[in-house]
């Protein structure tokens, strides 16, 4: 899970990394609010799941009160890179004298953790490496010894960065490993006028499979700027992810639903280029409850023009598969207004296939092969434009 800058920033300054003075605004009325309670100059910065914010015009300075508002009115709103701004950062202007990189990350090929520093911070990383290739330093960090005092000179001196700044990584990395972060970047992490080190900008990600050590973090989810269909989803406690298509895809095991994803991408070039609309695993006991939340909530997509239903009956046999198929329409009612595509395979299939047979839903066309039924669903979908 990724963070906003301002939960990073938050999450930062709890670890004692110096950060610019602020607050999250989410009206130009509040933005106001904020600088004048700054009593200084303030730059006002999206807040936007997405780097380049600042080329974007997403991050502005402003001497008064007033001007934060104008570009608080200016921002809100925005869109940055197909992400919408809901709210804004309202920090205290800092007197930058340089810009650094830093961050933390874990190298799963290497199977450790990774510092990357540079001495020329402010643009972004993918660029840095692509065109000063040699000003990016990479300091390989033992998990058993982790940052500190030693290991943070070390990458100061192979970044050529300020040796005041060795302090502020061995806090970053106690933020990186306390919140069970796989990203903690800084960029910039600034030297100012009088010498002291701020970050100024953070990007962390979480690792979610840790979430139960942290029942705080919890909170970080809540986020406007999130697919409804995705949170409505996540608090039925289905595995629900938002793609870009117009097939509707279900199955049961992750597995199974990627590679539907592919077969559905696959069929979809050669049907006017349709695509998978999600991704949802309804997991191993899916009973009619489950089969219609899921249904429900992807036929509600209005991108959506077919959905196709691919179950391999394992514990769950087809059967009981298929009765909860029938119950979902049933559960449904007229909301379930687009085509299905079922494919039914594994244990118990023939009792499976009777059962949808029998019911004979007019929405409903059955197909023995998964490569045949993403053909079809695909082919729904583009007739459907
Ligand atoms: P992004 O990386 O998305 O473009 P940043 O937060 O890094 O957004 O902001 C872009 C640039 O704006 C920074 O490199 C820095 O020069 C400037 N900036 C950001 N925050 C501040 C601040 N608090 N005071 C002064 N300048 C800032
Ligand atoms: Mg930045």
């Amino acid at each position: 899970m990724d963070l906003y800058e301002y939960e990073a920033r938050d999450l930062l300054a709890g670890h004692g990394v110096p950060v610019a003075r602020g607050a999250v605004a989410a009206t130009p009325a509040e933005a106001e609010a904020v600088t004048r309670g700054i009593g200084g100059p303030v730059v006002v910065k999206a807040q936007v799941k997405t780097g380049g914010r600042g080329k974007a015009g997403g991050v502005r300075m402003a001497t008064t009160p007033a001007e934060a508002r104008a570009h608080a009115t200016a921002i809100l709103g925005m869109d940055i890179k197909g992400h919408h701004v809901h709210r804004v950062l309202v920090a205290a202007a800092a007197e930058i004298q340089q810009e650094f990189y830093v961050s933390f990350l874990l190298d799963r090929a290497e199977r450790r953790f990774l510092a990357l520093a540079s001495a020329e911070g402010g643009m972004e990383i993918e660029e840095l490496s692509r065109e000063r290739p040699d000003a990016l330093a990479k300091v390989a960090i033992d998990p058993a010894t982790g940052v500190d005092a030693d290991v943070a000179r070390a990458i100061v001196a192979a970044a050529r960065l300020p040796e005041s700044a060795a302090g502020v990584l061995v806090k970053l990395w106690d933020a990186f490993v306390s919140a069970d972060a796989t990203l903690v970047e800084v960029n910039p992490l600034a030297q100012l006028a009088d010498g002291s080190i701020v970050a100024l900008d953070g990007k962390i990600t979480l690792d979610g499979n840790a979430g139960f050590r942290h029942p705080d973090h919890a909170a970080f989810a809540a986020d406007p700027g999130r697919d409804p269909r995705e949170v409505e989803a996540e608090a039925k406690g289905l595995n629900y992810v938002k793609l870009d298509g117009q097939v509707g895809v279900i199955g049961n095991g992750a597995g199974l639903v990627m590679s539907t994803l592919d077969v559905v991408a696959e069929a979809g070039r050669r049907h006017g280029g349709v695509a998978p609309a999600n991704f949802l695993d309804i997991g191993g006991g899916a009973n009619a409850q489950v089969m219609a939340d899921g249904l429900g909530i992807i036929i509600d997509d209005p991108a959506v023009r077919s959905v196709f239903v691919n179950v391999f009956g394992g514990i769950t046999a087809c059967d009981q598969v298929a009765s909860g198929i029938v119950d979902a329409l049933r559960i449904l009612g007229p909301d379930a207004s687009k085509p299905l595509v079922v494919r039914l395979d594994g244990n118990n299939v023939d009792a499976g296939r009777a059962i949808l047979a029998e019911a004979a839903h007019p929405l409903v066309t059955m197909i023995d092969t998964m490569d045949a039924a993403a053909d079809r669903a695909a082919d729904l979908a583009n007739a459907g434009a």
